[in-house]
């Protein structure tokens, strides 16, 4: 009996590609994805190995993350210099209509293929935000709008937003979604008004069906960004087109933003993203990991989820670390390889005291100081850069670090440490001073 030669050559792409998702899997752990495994090689041609990818989403990911690796392992399979490319498959289905709008495609932000509703984890820290961002991925410019997601650092407030976007392309006629940076949008005005081209930039952001803007804190300060963004706003609020914005903090937080506009951001849905509690902090570990198609048992999930309680992103951080150590070593992975991977020393928590005592030492000052209202320069520095580190190093809400300063409001608190980050950028020397403040406090904390 002759097997089909399309068959042979079908089955022997399929074992190369096997094999360059084991290199990939073995050398760059953080990057590997079940979903790998379901790309289908294509053509090689002039030293180019053409892979085959589900959705645009995911060769525009590949294409900016995996490009390097996947060919360094294509080089490992085949043994022949090659390159990898990603492209969409044929049946990836249909793009969407911005180009037309006069975007283009690397002006967008890529989608992150791990950031889907299915792949969220809810608990009480991000119910209602979840649920809102469903809902309006299901009626984008009816459920809720505009929608305003905000939070800390690594909460997901990425996540969700992709989420959304992720959701309404993959309609069967997909609207058009626009994802961009605050800044994207910032720079698109600046090039406009410089070019006199004011009256096309504002076609292009009129016409959209959704637009997601990431980020929009960074709109403070911008007066006449700010400006625009309110016709912006208004004309795609009035058509009943979908607005989706997420923050660092809540509109009111965001530091001289023009009132008009803290109303209209609070005029639909404003969602907390807070910080998850065990359950679901375990919860995403296992989720992470199945993604990552690592094993983990129900032990180190929980020493991992009760190490790091601040940032999701440290927690995914902890996981590749563990599954990085474990692949150098026989077995799988067990409590003492996560201990010996993260360090053994349990987590002792920076606390607001601790960081108070460090710098009252450091400026000679009392930590009574600190806390009062007193407002002598001597006195307010030392307390802003408190606060700052209190922002930083704990995973107090503003609110809870106002009340270690003498009940303080959470917006003074929120000014007080971007005042001294900013200075951070612009100054050396109190950047040296802040990193040996953080080494001391770190130390103390042990
Ligand atoms: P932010 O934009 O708020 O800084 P991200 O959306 O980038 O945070 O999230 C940081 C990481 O944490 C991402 O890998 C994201 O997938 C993950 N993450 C955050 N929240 C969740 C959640 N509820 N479930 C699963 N993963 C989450
Ligand atoms: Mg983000």
């Amino acid at each position: 009996m002759s097997t089909d030669p399309t068959t042979t050559v079908k089955a022997a792409a399929a074992t190369v590609w096997n094999d360059i998702v084991e290199h990939v899997r073995l050398n760059y752990p953080e990057l590997a994805r079940g979903w790998f495994t379901d790309l289908r090689l294509g053509d090689i041609e002039q030293g180019v190995v053409h892979v085959h990818t589900m959705n645009r989403a995911q060769a525009d990911y590949l294409e900016q993350h995996c490009r390097r690796s996947f060919s360094e392992a294509a080089q490992a399979a085949t043994g022949r210099l090659v390159a990898v490319a990603f492209e969409p498959g044929e049946d990836a289905g249909p793009g969407d209509g911005l180009e037309a709008l006069g975007f283009a495609h690397d002006e967008q932000l890529v989608l992150n293929p791990d950031y889907s509703f299915d792949n969220f984890v809810t608990g009480p820290c991000n119910r209602l935000a979840h649920a809102a961002a469903i809902a309006v991925a299901d009626e984008p410019g009816r459920a809720y709008n505009p929608f305003f997601v905000y939070g800390g650092v690594g909460l997901g407030k990425t996540h969700l937003l992709q989420a959304i976007c992720r959701t309404v392309r993959e309609r069967p006629t997909p609207p058009n979604c626009l994802y961009i940076s605050c800044e994207t949008f910032i720079n698109h005005f600046i090039e406009a008004v410089e070019r006199g081209a004011l009256h096309q930039f504002r076609y292009r952001y009129r016409h959209v069906d959704l637009l997601v803007i990431d980020d929009i804190q960074f709109l403070a300060e911008r007066e006449r960004s700010q400006e625009e963004f309110f016709h912006t706003f208004n004309t795609l609020h009035q058509s009943q087109r979908q607005i989706i914005l997420s923050a660092d903090c809540s509109p009111s937080e965001i530091p001289s933003l023009e009132e008009r506009l803290v109303s209209r951001f609070n005029s639909g849905l404003v969602a907390l993203l807070d910080h998850p509690c065990l359950e679901t902090r375990m919860a995403i570990i296992r989720k992470k990991a199945k993604l990552r198609c690592i094993e983990v048992p129900e032990d180190v999930i929980r020493f991992v989820a009760s190490r790091i309680d601040t940032n999701i992103r440290a927690l995914e951080g902890a996981l590749i670390k563990i599954d990085a150590l474990s692949q150098t070593l026989p077995g799988p992975i067990t409590l003492e390889l996560a201990r010996e991977s993260l360090g053994t020393e349990p987590a002792h928590p920076i606390t607001i005291p601790t960081i108070l005592e460090t710098v009252a030492q450091r400026f000679n000052v009392k930590v009574s100081d600190l806390q009062s209202k007193k407002r002598s320069k001597a006195i307010t520095q030392p307390r802003h850069i408190s606060m700052y580190l209190a922002r930083k190093l704990t995973s107090h809400s503003l609110e809870q670090i106002g009340g270690y300063f003498g009940g303080r409001d959470h917006t003074t608190v929120l000014h007080a440490s971007r005042a001294i980050s900013e200075l951070r950028t612009a100054d050396v020397q109190l950047r040296e001073l802040l990193d040996e403040i953080m080494t001391e406090v770190k130390n103390a904390a042990h």
